[in-house]
């Protein structure tokens, strides 16, 4: 069932996704050369504190880390680590936080120093996939069309969605009723309605879509060992379009 907020809800939702923005902006001013996930992740979670706010992953299913941290080849569900970024690389930092009840979840692909053309213009269109999810997003509108809306913009330049990994609705949960693909035919599943909050996450691969989970259980990788990107927003469905939640 998707769980329709009502302006309270919605009003204490700004409230953490607003928080997961902000945090997440003073990481991003933090990836260059030489820095850990590890550090990103304690100041994430410092951050947090400071806020009275929960870090929304940590113990998540038994994950370890406040942050998501995965570079280059790593889809999702890195965990932080002491090894330093270096020039070149790319990281995904996904991060919620729970506050007042409810849940924000937002993430970047973040470029460590000077990256490649091919690094640069995968986050480009992986960024703009998401872009063009939240751009169809209205009441009355079927939920495959976000899905369909994303696939078409990553796959026109080349690149792959990944299937394994969807959005999902948020609210007094991390993850609700409806699970979003980023590849779909338009025109199915439910319409959406105003109230409803949705993270679109789309997950973008250079090379196959395919991707294979290591053996901590968590860390997705792509199975081709080329690069893959990850952008999401937590976006309310409006009377009139959509709300992006945790931008700041
Ligand atoms: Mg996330
Ligand atoms: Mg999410």
């Amino acid at each position: 069932m998707i769980i329709v907020k009502t302006p309270q809800e919605l009003a204490k939702m700004r409230v953490s996704c607003r928080m997961v923005a902000e945090i997440l902006h003073e990481l991003s001013t933090l990836v260059v050369p030489g820095v850990t996930t590890w550090d990103l992740d304690r100041l994430a979670e410092e951050s947090c504190l400071k806020r009275n706010a929960v870090p929304a992953f940590k113990g998540y299913g038994g994950f370890p880390c406040s942050i998501c941290a995965s570079p280059n080849n790593t889809v999702v569900h890195g965990f932080a680590t002491k090894e330093p970024l270096s020039a070149g690389d790319i990281v995904s930092i996904d991060f919620g936080v729970l506050y007042d009840g409810f849940y924000g979840d937002s993430a970047v692909t973040l470029p460590v120093g000077a990256v490649d053309d091919d690094k640069k213009r995968l986050m480009d269109v992986t960024k703009a996939s998401l872009v063009a999810g939240i751009k169809v997003v209205a009441p009355g509108v079927c939920l495959s069309d976000v899905s369909s809306a994303v696939q078409v913009v990553a796959e026109a330049a080349g690149f792959s969605v990944v299937r394994e990994f969807v959005g999902h609705g948020i609210g007094r949960s991390l993850h609700e009723d409806p699970q979003i693909p980023n590849y779909g035919k338009a025109g199915f599943g439910p319409k959406l309605k105003a109230g409803m909050v949705l993270a679109i996450e789309p997950m973008v691969n250079a090379g196959t879509h395919h991707v294979q989970v290591l053996g901590d259980g968590w860390t997705a990788v792509t199975r081709d060992g080329r690069s893959s990107a990850h952008f999401e927003h937590s976006v309310a469905v409006t009377e009139d379009g959509a709300e992006i939640l945790t931008r700041l």
